[in-house]
């Protein structure tokens, strides 16, 4: 639930911040419609993020902070969401293994580099145990394994 006057901490990446909205807004699996704009609330610069379900036409608003002019990541897949750039403020371990999975599931080579990038997040999430980390990067692996299969097609 966001409410209109909440400002959330500022994304490292764009795709950090529509990873935020497509894992807090309605639970439909289909599409959405993204808009975003630069505004001002009271003296404050903020992002607003309005996402449109294709499915049931529910609009999302998010409004995030600016903090300063968001940096491209480098090129390289697992930095896609933005870890060069310090770890997230947005999301936790449990949100990006979700993203992970979600991406995963679609079988695709765009959705398995996405879920090979969430799992580095996750990886370098402040809150994960060696245990977990084991796991995440046992799972990456495999995900990295399933991608290389697909792009050697
Ligand atoms: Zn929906």
């Amino acid at each position: 639930m966001t409410s209109a006057e909440q400002v959330l901490p500022a994304p490292r990446t764009r795709l950090e911040a529509r990873a935020y909205a497509a894992l807090h807004g309605c639970a439909c699996p289909g599409d959405r419609t993204t808009e975003s704009r630069l505004c001002y609330l009271g003296d404050d610069l903020i992002e607003e993020l309005t996402t449109v379900c294709a499915e049931c036409s529910q609009p999302h608003t998010f409004r995030f902070a600016v903090t300063e002019t968001p940096k491209r990541p480098p090129r390289n897949d697992k930095a896609m969401f933005g870890y060069p750039f310090g770890t997230s403020e947005l999301l936790n371990v449990d949100d990006w293994t979700a993203i992970a999975d979600q991406s995963a599931r679609l079988g695709t080579a765009e959705g398995l580099r996405i879920a090979v990038a969430a799992l580095e997040e996750a990886r370098r999430s402040p809150d994960v145990d060696s245990l977990t980390q084991g796991r995440l990067t046992a799972r990456q692996a495999s995900y990295a394994e399933s991608l290389e299969t697909i792009e050697a097609r």
